[in-house]
């Protein structure tokens, strides 16, 4: 534990803790007189803070912590304005800054001009299609990829789906069905490409021992630690995206 300058313990202040699910990394508090387990958010360091009795054990707390995802979720759209989907506002879209443009008598079926995506017909329906046109090209590039590391990998793929999950970027089940966030769209290609890259490393290895990290990066054949670093910084702003109107 470290001693403070005045010589006196610290209060064991810990580094904040990524977790899976939590949006923002978890600071540990444990204090005597906590009589129960508490969550909160700090809005300027961007980060919880999780109070509880020091007697209790770390592992108790942070797998209650962990159960509060949709908790800190709800919290996070209060404090953290979206990036609602309307005309003249800018999205990242596979690693470009794609500007939203709007036209009535333009066709309504949004189509991609350099760096713009423009859309027409009724004003009130350019979020939706947007978002619509979005996942769709979500679900070719994760399909494209799919296949790719798939045949690479020689293993078989039932299924490729597409939704919005709010804890996790993909998933993959004993039977094959991949599933993936279509928030992926907005990243940075490699980024996809490193989550497909896992996903489809499941389909040999369900777990993440050495057999999963050697095929996952022989897979993906870039920085495994570095891009999943980068998609955990990117995560909380991409969530805001085309949310609140
Ligand atoms: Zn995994």
């Amino acid at each position: 534990m470290p001693v403070s300058w005045n010589g006196t313990l610290s209060t064991g202040r810990s580094e904040p803790l990524s977790l899976a699910g939590l949006a923002w990394p978890i600071e540990l508090r444990p204090h005597p007189r906590a009589r129960a387990m508490r969550l909160r958010l700090d809005e300027a360091r961007e980060r919880l803070i999780l109070t509880f009795p020091r007697r209790m054990s770390r592992r108790t707390a942070l797998n209650w912590a962990q159960g509060q995802s949709e908790w800190v979720d709800r919290q996070l759209t209060l404090v953290q304005p979206g990036e609602p989907f309307v005309p003249g506002a800018a999205i990242p879209v596979e690693g470009r800054m794609i500007r939203l443009e709007w036209r009535q008598d333009w066709p309504r079926r949004p189509e991609m001009v350099g760096e713009v995506l423009r859309c027409g017909g009724p004003r009130e329906a350019f979020a939706g299609r947007i978002e619509r046109f979005l996942r769709a090209l979500a679900r070719t590039r994760l399909s494209e990829a799919t296949a790719d590391y798939a045949s690479l990998a020689g293993v078989a793929v039932k299924s490729v789906a597409v939704g919005d999950a709010s804890s996790r970027w993909g998933s993959c089940s004993s039977d094959g069905a991949l599933r993936y966030n279509w928030r992926l769209i907005l990243t940075p290609p490699h980024l996809l490409q490193w989550v497909v890259a896992h996903e489809v490393a499941h389909r040999v290895h369900m777990d993440h021992g050495p057999g999963f990290k050697a095929l996952e990066a022989r897979l993906f054949g870039g920085n495994v630690s570095a891009a999943r670093a980068e998609l955990r910084a990117l995560g909380p702003r991409l969530k805001r995206v085309g949310r609140g109107l």
